[in-house]
């Protein structure tokens, strides 16, 4: 079966190819700041190692092995999670580690698959360093992060580190357009979601498929009607997407949007699905004061993520009176 995704097939081919002339180093480290489909890359890859009737570069898709990766459910592929909590600790990562020394059930290989390696514990880290140290025979390790420098040095310099950037839009929007071929979404739509989510079309396509798509269009309509129509309180019902947090970015990106408008620099636009509204947006406000908006919502998600048991609806209110404040300022000048 043909690897799908085209800005990672050049890490398909390079591993698969490694793993053939059995060059391959045991543990591999996968970074990329953002989602731009590791998960799937591994999973193909690791398909290939387990199948039992391989095609070339492929896996047959056929045999049992292929089967039971399809069902998620080979007893030689693990993915190490802990279903009760985000934390991995020791005691999961010495079972699995057990496990791998007993005989492959399956095609004789074994995967170990942490799809977020600093979601161990520093115990469980350090652990893992002393299997990969020596690790077991036909065993391969898949580690991931979105930035190898929080991780154990010691643990990351064991590993074959590659480092994956996000694709060129062009090839999301091509990614995007077929993944949703039958809802006929406009070019705008897709570049927006693209440039929202950090060029990562997986985090894109969640977005569009998801509550947050409609979400984003009553939040960008609560925005109009504060910033334009000067409608002051209607930004309180901004109150029930809260525990959202795209929220305050779709904010921030939208008044940097305008500050870009006015300042004539249109490069990179966010928001291309909002062109009109923000051309008025950016007549409307002094640079200045585009510029308070901006710093005072940024410090505003700050609190939000930093302060802990913080009273979010009192901040809000305090966002609101703060930029009305401004709003009122701007008027006067
Ligand atoms: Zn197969």
């Amino acid at each position: 079966m043909n690897f799908s995704i085209s800005w990672l097939s050049q890490y398909y081919t390079k591993i698969i190819t490694l793993y053939k002339k059995k060059k391959l180093h045991p543990i591999i480290l996968l970074q990329s700041t953002y989602d731009i489909g590791i998960q799937k890359l591994v999973y193909e890859i690791s398909t290939f190692f387990l199948c039992l009737k391989k095609k070339k570069m492929y896996y047959c898709n056929k045999c049992t092995s292929c089967y039971l990766m399809k069902l998620k459910i080979h007893p030689d592929f693990y993915d190490i999670k802990d279903k009760n909590k985000k934390k991995i600790g020791i005691d999961l990562i010495r079972n699995v580690i057990l496990k791998i020394y007993t005989t492959a059930q399956q095609g004789n290989k074994k995967i170990l698959w942490f799809s977020n390696i600093l979601n161990l514990t520093h115990e469980a880290s350090n652990t893992l360093l002393k299997t990969c140290e020596e690790p077991p025979k036909n065993t391969f390790f898949f580690l991931y992060t979105n930035n190898s420098q929080h991780m154990i040095s010691t643990l990351r310099s064991r590993a074959i580190f590659y480092n994956l950037s996000v694709p060129t839009e062009k090839e999301g929007i091509l990614w995007l357009k077929k993944k949703n071929i039958k809802k006929k979404i406009s070019l705008n739509l897709i570049q927006t979601s693209l440039r929202l989510y950090n060029y990562s079309p997986f985090s894109a396509n969640f977005f569009l498929n998801n509550v947050l798509f409609s979400q984003r269009i009553k939040i960008i309509n609560i925005f109009k009607n504060y910033y334009i129509n000067r409608k002051y309180l209607i930004l309180i019902n901004a109150f029930k997407y809260i525990n959202n947090p795209d929220l305050i970015f779709w904010i921030c990106f939208l008044i940097l949007d305008a500050i870009k408008l006015l300042s004539k620099k249109k490069i990179n636009i966010q928001n291309l699905d909002q062109i009109s509204f923000l051309k008025k947006f950016s007549k409307e406000y002094s640079y200045q004061i585009l510029n308070k908006m901006l710093f005072s919502w940024l410090k505003c998600n700050f609190c939000l993520c930093n302060i802990l048991g913080i009273d979010k609806e009192i901040l809000i209110i305090e966002q609101v009176l703060y930029t009305t404040i401004l709003l009122k300022k701007n008027l006067e000048n």
